[in-house]
């Protein structure tokens, strides 16, 4: 039957020129109008058109109105067009009750009023075109759901979402062709009824207690909605996740119905995100996060069973050195062999965790007949101080360690790792290499050390520092040809602070570094300042601690520094100490080859301290070498440290190299230098180290006394 929207009204009757008059009145309405002469024709045209209205003439030969309007009633399509009957013949009650019984709407009696039959006409077209529109819209919303099916499917597919249902008698499941596919089951077809026990099959063996487990409950609540998640065999025999929901479905009886969906991806994400949060990515040790909370449970274990938990906290000696010299990625290395080497000391029931940088901590929970918590550190100690072959490098490492126990050091973490901390720093403090456990008493000594280290760094970063100036004479011309800077620390509190008061502890904390620069920095506008006002022919020498050399930034630093020298670099002299040759690693023969290409005059400092080699003194063709304080002290009554004296100057002399003597405190000790031909002298004879301003007239008053 075709739809169209102009509705259409079928006028029946056997006179013809009854049907042009109808059809010339309903001109007035907006409808087409198709005639039909006979009772057998309406039925005909009714099967090819969608009929709004009937007007059905009841005498009729053949066929009546009343017969046709039977017809069209019990026929399916045509039994809900309105008949209105049109007739002239049958005036009485009973006829007018026989068609309406035989399905008409409505009456209309001949001779007809055009007004009535338009406006009646007009009611049942109204109606149907009501009707017409309802129509459309389900058909629309039909369609509409249709696609919303259609693409729920596609996104279950893509989600990997399906169906499934349970047999009323609970023994048989039913599966869409999704949840078959999610499955990987290929022995079922979709809808078709897989009995409960073959599907339980398919679930992993630890998980199907949990299946029947949810089951049983939403079977005992079944207003709940339940999920449950599943590991299965999925495609290529790989493990994967499935994900249920149940639902139950009350109408006349129970049934269970629910979706299933493979969140194996989902799970994989999750547990990597997991993974990342609570274990630290270089060596797969717990991070911070994890190991404070299975300290947690250490802790309530241990407080139920009332045993003890040993807190190991583990730091590697020289660790930033190793990192420093040879690189971060042999660093790294490092820490993830020495994970393992603490995993390989410790029970399965300890946790080893990496707390950051080079800090490592071991719970290690005290239970009968295992190994007593001093075996187990020294066990740690041992095994970390054995060489690491990283990448063709041997490194040589050793933890510290400090141990707090729970219950009696403390009884929450925040206390415990504090206690274990400071226990830890007690090993650092007592040569590395060894294990403490907290005491009470440790607590005063670090506080003490904390401050100071707290303290250095503020006096670094508000630059309380500041260099005195020691002069440098030519011994042959007896002019001063340099200068010696030397740090001081104007403590707020504690005054002028000598070098031996901070820089041990510097180089210790690593602070030697920032310490470094500062020295750079103030030497570099210093000597600025000197050049500004003409005083150009000296040559400031700059102490260098080992630990700076082997900084891998030192180059750069220096770099800098140069840059900001307006005289260049000729003024700038460094000052190495004999130790840094001893090193004598590649890297630090590279770092003296670069500053002399830059320009930069090296002075090998408090040489016959370190008993470096000759090779070593030839290789950093060093300007000067400058023989340490404890030679000259003795060189007068000392005949043996005079002759040491004598052939250190006379193999220096060999290898191209001044010599400066330091610590001249007496004439005696300077004529020496001038009869065995020292170069340089430097000592309180002349002055003390002084500070900048007092170093101007010092200068001015020396050069006064010299004319
Ligand atoms: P150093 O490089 O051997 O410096 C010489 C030390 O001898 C200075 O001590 C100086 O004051 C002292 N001195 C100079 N003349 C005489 C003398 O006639 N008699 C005696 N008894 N001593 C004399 P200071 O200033 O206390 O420095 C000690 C050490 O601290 C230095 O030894 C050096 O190793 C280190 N240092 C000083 N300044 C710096 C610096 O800026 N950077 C680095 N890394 N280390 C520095
Ligand atoms: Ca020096
Ligand atoms: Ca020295």
């Amino acid at each position: 039957m075709n739809v169209d929207s102009t509705p259409k009204i079928l006028i029946v009757d056997d006179t013809p020129a009854n049907l042009v008059a109808l059809k010339l009145l309903l001109k007035k309405v907006k409808a087409e109008v198709i005639k039909a002469s006979s009772g057998a024709e309406a039925l005909q045209l009714t099967l090819e058109h969608d009929f709004a209205l009937i007007l059905l003439d009841a005498h009729m030969p053949e066929m009546d109105g009343y017969e046709t309007a039977e017809i069209l009633g019990s026929t399916p399509g045509t039994n809900t067009i309105p008949i209105i009957f049109v007739t002239a013949a049958y005036k009485d009650e009973v006829h007018r009750l026989k068609s309406y019984r035989a399905g008409a709407v409505d009456y209309i009696q001949k001779p007809i009023e055009d007004h009535i039959l338009i406006s009646k006409v007009n009611v049942f077209l109204e109606l149907y075109n009501q009707s017409f529109e309802l129509k459309s819209l389900t058909e629309n919303l039909e369609l509409l759901v249709q696609e919303r099916t259609e693409e729920l499917r596609r996104t279950n597919k893509i989600a990997s979402i399906g169906g499934w249902k349970l047999s009323l008698d609970l023994k048989y499941i039913i599966l869409s062709d999704q949840a078959l596919e999610i499955l990987n089951i290929t022995e079922y077809l979709a809808e078709q009824e897989i009995p409960i026990n073959e599907f339980m099959k398919k679930i992993h063996e630890d998980d199907r207690e949990g299946a029947l487990l949810a089951f049983s409950k939403i079977i005992k609540h079944p207003k709940k909605e339940i999920t449950f998640e599943f590991r299965f065999v999925g495609h290529e025999e790989k493990l994967r996740t499935a994900n249920i929901i149940i639902n139950a479905m009350k109408d006349k009886s129970i049934s269970f119905v629910g979706a299933i969906q493979d969140i194996t991806d989902r799970k994989e994400s999750e547990r990597a995100v997991q993974f990342m949060a609570q274990y630290d990515a270089l060596t797969q040790l717990p991070n911070r996060y994890l190991f404070n909370d299975r300290l947690d449970v250490a802790f309530a274990t241990a407080t139920r069973l009332k045993t003890k938990v040993n807190l190991i906290m583990i730091d590697l000696d020289h660790f930033k050195d190793i990192n420093d010299t040879l690189g971060h990625p042999i660093g790294d290395l490092l820490l993830i062999e020495v994970a393992q080497r603490l995993l390989g000391c410790v029970r399965d029931t300890d946790t080893v965790a990496r707390l950051g940088g080079d800090e490592f901590a071991i719970i290690a929970l005290e239970t009968q007949g295992a190994l007593t918590i001093n075996t187990l550190t020294e066990r740690c100690l041992q095994s970390l101080a054995k060489p690491f072959e990283l990448d063709g490098h041997t490194v040589h490492t050793a933890g510290s360690i400090g141990v707090a126990v729970f219950p009696d050091d403390g009884r929450n973490q925040e206390k415990i790792i504090k206690c274990a901390d400071i226990a830890l720093y007690e090993s650092k403090e007592n040569g590395r290499n060894g294990y403490h456990f907290y005491n009470q008493k440790m607590d005063e000594s670090i506080h003490l050390r904390i401050t100071e280290e707290k303290q250095l760094a503020k006096a670094i970063e508000e630059e309380q520092l500041e260099l005195y100036y020691q002069p440098q004479i030519d011994l042959n011309t007896k002019k001063v040809i340099g200068a010696e800077a030397l740090v001081r620390w104007n403590h707020p509190e504690k005054g002028l602070l000598l070098p031996v008061d901070f820089i041990p502890l510097a180089e210790e904390i690593g602070l030697i570094i920032p310490m470094g620069k500062l020295i750079f920095k103030l030497a570099a506008k210093q000597i600025n300042f000197w050049s500004q006002h003409g005083i150009l022919d000296i040559k400031i020498a700059v102490n260098l601690s080992v630990k700076q050399i082997h900084y891998c930034d030192f180059i750069d630093m220096l770099e800098n520094t140069i840059l900001e020298l307006d005289s260049g670099v000729d003024i700038l002299e460094l000052e190495i100490p004999e130790m840094a040759m001893l090193e004598g690693s590649q890297n630090n023969n590279d770092v003296f080859e670069q500053l002399r290409k830059k320009g930069i005059s090296l002075v090998v400092d408090n040489f016959g301290t370190a008993f470096s080699s000759m090779l070593n003194l030839k290789q950093i063709s060093a300007e000067f070498l400058k023989i340490d304080r404890l030679f000259i002290k003795n060189v007068v009554n000392d005949a043996v440290d005079a002759k040491i004296f004598k052939s250190i100057i006379e193999l220096a002399h060999t290898l191209n190299m001044k010599v400066i003597a330091e610590g001249v405190e007496t004439s005696n000790q300077l004529s020496y230098l001038l009869n065995n031909g020292c170069d340089v002298a430097q000592g309180f004879i002349y002055s003390h180290p002084i500070p900048a301003g007092e170093f101007i007239d010092w200068l001015i008053q020396y050069q006064d006394e010299a004319r």
